[in-house]
């Protein structure tokens, strides 16, 4: 039958085709008398939110929304994926609403890293992409770290008024949030869905002490990430869970490294020097020489070189290559939404191979 199935607890209309998508619930729910989305069951039976994704024209919703409240948003990225998490656009949005920057999964990164320096780094990247945010913090939603002074900061901003979280999917939003809902309100049944005029979507509202409310918005999909390419299983080889361990290699001119199969490095001159390699522990870096790697990758790609798995070769976007001529000092060759590679010195020349639609860039090293 043609008729739309709603959620009562939110007004979605519920599908169960997209386990990641709006108004998802499984199928064995669709039986019952009382359908909520699966998102509703959680956040009704657990006070939890989940995240779902959008289409990009919800988002744009979502954007338009934002511009006409009075109040504070956090936008939350994912320190790890910085660019691929930063959501373009966002300052011509929020019209006079303050933003606070919050970098989350802070645990990440190598301990040595001298958190100013990062913080003062994220200022700089936001300011190069138009955003000039009122506060940096930086934060591991999933290790509890830093999360009280960021919610300090967050009721210090918002000077009375509400709050919005904004992010695209992964940057560990949701993480984010419960950990809020859990220290700061301890109570059950705080939490409740609104709909706001001209969109379909629903944002929860969690209640703070004075009448206002932090709200969480729906997560927006980066269509340009490594994650879209690889199976589920394979996840933890593109999203560290641990401490970085940076992998340092000394390559000769023509030589190769490749991630998995899931991108490529060829270092083509400037005398023997040292990479530096920022990506998940459990990634497998492959080295070899520039004049075998095209044969190495026809022959091993889905076996040695993996991920992708050999049955998802079929369906791999093809490789993309881009020059880089590294001209300043500690620069990052970076590969969207799988890590980075850092080059101390000026002076070398390198290319870089990406599955067709992930992006590869340069930027200022961010250690
Ligand atoms: P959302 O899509 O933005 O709501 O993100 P989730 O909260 O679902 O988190 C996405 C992934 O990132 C999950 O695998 C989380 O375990 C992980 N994650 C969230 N916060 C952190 C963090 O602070 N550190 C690390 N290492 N991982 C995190």
């Amino acid at each position: 039958n043609n008729e739309k199935i709603i959620c009562i607890g939110c007004g979605v209309s519920v599908q169960s085709e997209d386990p990641a998508g709006l108004g998802y619930a499984p199928a064995s729910a669709l039986e019952k008398e009382e359908i909520v989305c699966q998102r509703c069951f959680r956040l009704k039976n657990y006070n939890e939110v989940q995240d779902v994704s959008l289409t990009d024209d919800d988002f744009l919703n979502i954007l338009n929304t934002l511009g006409q409240t009075d109040s504070l948003i956090v936008k939350v990225v994912d320190i790890f994926d910085f660019n691929g998490s930063w959501l373009p656009g966002l300052h011509r949005f929020v019209g006079k609403n303050p933003v606070l920057l919050i970098g989350n999964k802070a645990d990440l990164l190598p301990k040595s890293v001298k958190k100013n320096r990062l913080i003062n780094w994220m200022k700089q990247q936001a300011k190069e992409l138009g955003l000039k945010p009122i506060d940096v913090l930086l934060v591991s939603a999933a290790k509890g770290a830093s999360m009280q002074e960021a919610m300090e900061a967050i009721d210090h901003y918002r000077n009375g008024k509400d709050v919005y979280v904004v992010g695209c999917t992964n940057v560990g939003k949701s993480t984010f949030i419960n950990r809020i809902i859990k220290e700061g309100t301890g109570d059950k049944d705080v939490i409740t869905t609104s709909h706001f005029p001209g969109t379909t979507l629903d944002m929860i509202e969690i209640p703070l002490d004075d009448g206002h409310f932090l709200v969480d918005t729906p997560g927006i999909i980066n269509h340009h990430q490594m994650a879209h390419f690889v199976d589920k299983r394979d996840l933890k080889y593109i999203t560290p869970k641990k401490e970085i361990k940076p992998k340092i290699f000394q390559l000769n001119e023509q030589q190769t490294l490749f991630f998995g199969g899931l991108a490529r490095f060829d270092y083509l001159s400037g005398g023997r020097r040292s990479f530096t390699c920022y990506l998940s522990n459990e990634l497998m870096i492959h080295r070899t020489k520039l004049e075998k790697a095209d044969e190495l990758y026809a022959s091993h790609a889905g076996e040695l070189l993996t991920p992708p798995r050999r049955e998802e070769m079929e369906g791999f976007p093809e490789f993309t290559r881009q020059e880089f001529m590294i001209k300043e000092e500690k620069m990052d060759v970076v590969f969207s939404g799988l890590g980075w590679v850092t080059i101390n010195e000026p002076g070398a020349k390198v290319a870089a191979y990406v599955p067709k639609g992930v992006s590869v860039f340069l930027r200022k090293s961010l250690i």
